[in-house]
């Protein structure tokens, strides 16, 4: 098998296009650090685009046609896009749904308090974090306080040059000789990775009140405000550039908003990575190629998966249905030839479900030979070998892996040939060490095709994690072929 390096086909015109689309991507990382803040960003660029807000079309019983292009928020934390194509939508949309949680520590409801004169706020991990890579590092504290009246201060602290930052205290090496005999799971207590967040008494005032104080001063918040709160403690800084030769990007969230990005910007249109190109110009040349946007084309973004995406924002949840019954309710008239009979409304929605394929847009492990062992060669997505397939995840036998169907990955294979995205296809590391889920598994259960698809990322679930700048690429090229291709 011939392993191909997406760097290696690239004119000048792909390199300004992948540095266009690159630093595109660090912006959308940096303003996007909590879930929340990436939907408010794809939402604030859709509209740009000349999305509308579905849910002012539902009010207004406004007819959907071809060519449209509409968002329905949820929650501010979860999202779906839809450019609406030719065909009805009972034959099926194409979509491609990626989530914009990531793994962090979040802050308890009543964590504040004081110990030896230093101030913390208690914690409790989200997702699948290694807990020793949270110590002695700057982290930044993003998110939302609800007050009893209902307004909301939106919190943002440690990301300007100029903000303080927070840290989690680690113990000295000089008194680490009982610790180092300890197994890694018994190490790190989480119930002991609070966040030092203040150490100044003023006068006769503790350092607790102090902090509080200067908390209420600049947001009018109080401590009981804490309660209806949520507050998200992530890395502190901006997506960097990685490497002499610039090829990479470091940066915290890229599981799973690198797929999450790739899926939105392939739908708007700017595959080049030019915020400004004109969609609809795309949608004709698009259409001139032969492929045309005649499936409804949707990008889905959602939380809680790192979670096991349950709760309201989740994939589990049955906004996107609902959703897509909204889509299928503005679109008018049922499919010709039912010879005037009513097809119930619940069956075609079941019907435009079940049609429907799906890239499951999620990163991948790549293969990293400081850790040789956990990988297998043949089967591992490398990095700078493009836009990574995984047939199945799971982990112990599949366990848990919708495993996609040959005949369609064979249509897949043969898109991203035709469109000349550069693919690569991998397991999720060795078997049996392992493994892992997404919301593949979720969305199959319509009955519809979906295979997991997205970046390769080294150090996934770090603080800092690892992706190519030329993956990203080929990742918005391989989504947009499927947006507008696939069958
Ligand atoms: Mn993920
Ligand atoms: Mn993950």
């Amino acid at each position: 098998m011939e392993r191909k390096n997406a760097w290696k086909a690239y004119g000048m015109e792909d390199m300004a296009a992948v540095e266009e689309l690159s630093s595109l991507y660090r912006r959308f990382l940096d303003v996007g650090k909590t879930e929340r803040e990436c939907i408010a960003e794809a939402v604030n660029t859709a509209e740009a685009a000349g999305f509308r807000d579905l849910s002012e079309m539902i009010r207004g019983r406004t007819r959907l046609k071809a060519g449209d292009q509409v968002y329905l928020s949820y929650m501010g934390k979860s999202a779906a896009f839809f450019r609406i194509g030719t065909e009805p939508p009972e034959k099926g949309l194409n979509i491609i749904g990626a989530h914009v949680d990531s793994p962090r520590l979040d802050i308890k409801q009543v964590p504040c308090y004081e110990e030896a004169g230093n101030v913390y706020l208690d914690t409790h991990y989200y997702g699948g974090i290694k807990k020793y890579q949270w110590f002695a590092c700057p982290l930044a504290l993003h998110g939302i306080i609800v007050r009893k009246d209902g307004t909301a201060a939106a919190i943002e602290i440690g990301e300007k040059e100029e903000d303080p930052v927070f840290v989690i205290t680690d113990l000295l090496p000089h008194l680490g000789k009982e610790r180092n005999e300890q197994k890694v799971k018994d190490f790190f207590d989480a119930e002991k990775m609070d966040l030092l967040i203040g150490n100044r008494p003023v006068e006769e005032k503790e350092a607790k009140q102090h902090v509080l104080d200067l908390l209420f001063d600049k947001y009018r918040i109080q401590e009981e405000d804490f309660l209806s709160a949520e507050l998200e403690i992530v890395p502190a800084g901006r997506a960097r550039e990685c490497g002499v030769d610039r090829s990479m990007i470091l940066a915290y969230g890229q599981d799973d908003r690198s797929c999450a990005f790739a899926a939105l910007t392939a739908l708007l249109g700017n595959t080049d990575g030019k915020a400004d190109s004109d969609p609809m110009q795309d949608r004709e040349e698009t259409a001139a190629v032969g492929g045309g946007f005649s499936r409804t084309a949707c990008c889905l973004l959602v939380d809680k998966e790192e979670t096991g995406s349950n709760g309201a924002t989740g994939m589990k949840s049955r906004f996107f249905e609902n959703a897509v019954a909204e889509i299928l309710a503005l679109s008018g008239g049922q499919l010709p030839g039912n010879a005037g009979e009513q097809i119930p409304f619940e069956l075609r929605l079941r019907r435009t479900l079940m049609n429907s394929r799906m890239l499951s847009a999620d990163v991948s492990a790549a293969y990293d030979p400081m850790f040789e062992k956990y990988y297998e060669k043949k089967n591992s997505a490398y990095l700078g070998n493009g836009l990574v397939f995984n047939k199945y995840s799971g982990s112990g036998g599949k366990t848990g892996a919708n495993d996609a169907n040959p005949e369609y990955m064979a249509q897949l294979r043969r898109i991203m040939e035709e469109q000349h995205v550069t693919f690569q296809t991998a397991e999720l590391g060795a078997v049996d060490q392992g493994g892992g889920g997404t919301i593949a598994y979720i969305m199959a259960k319509f009955g519809m095709d979906v295979i997991d698809c997205g970046l390769g990322v080294l150090s996934m679930h770090a603080p800092w994690e690892v992706t190519s700048k030329a993956d990203l690429y080929e990742a918005v090229k391989g989504y947009r072929a499927f947006y507008g291709f696939c069958r």
